[in-house]
């Protein structure tokens, strides 16, 4: 467990070889109020190749976070699966630090404007009910007469 990532290359060739590990989750430090949060440690599992010119990153960090969403306002959790493809050309160091490269990936895979899912309701506009969780009236008013208001008019007796 760590905060940083190096990866000794000394011996890498053009086979290539693969690299995996966790990073702890302070590893990407996010502003105290930033509704984005990470509550895992990180996963990596990377494949490093020496190329001509430079040495090929590619592979995967894992990592989960929790946020709030924009639009029904409710607490979520998501897990991110962040593909990473980096060319470093600096094919004469012995150690590559990419601790920065892995941060900004992961930086650019929380959300902007978080939404707990792509077909989030959110909230209705008229009464602020949690319309993933309930249907409201106003919005019966918007639509079709459903089959079953006839039945409100029948005489029953
Ligand atoms: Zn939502
Ligand atoms: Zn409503």
């Amino acid at each position: 467990m760590k905060n940083e990532l190096k990866i000794s290359i000394a011996n890498l060739d053009s086979r290539g070889a693969d690299y995996s590990g966790i990073l702890t989750k302070d590893f990407l430090i996010l502003p105290e109020h930033d509704t984005v949060q990470l509550i895992s440690d990180i996963e990596y599992n990377l494949h490093l190749t020496k190329v001509i010119g430079g040495v090929l990153i590619s592979g995967e960090v894992s990592f989960e976070y929790a946020s709030n969403c924009g639009k029904c306002l409710e607490d979520y959790e998501q897990n991110i699966d962040k593909r990473i493809d980096i060319f470093l050309d600096e094919p004469e160091l012995n150690e590559i630090d990419l601790t920065e490269q892995i941060r900004e990936e992961i930086a650019l895979a929380l959300p902007d404007n978080s939404i707990c899912s792509e077909d989030c309701q959110g909230l209705c506009v008229a009464c602020g009910k949690n319309l993933n969780h309930e249907q409201c009236e106003c919005e019966d008013d918007f639509e079709e007469e459903s089959p079953w208001s006839a039945l409100d008019n029948l005489d029953l007796d």
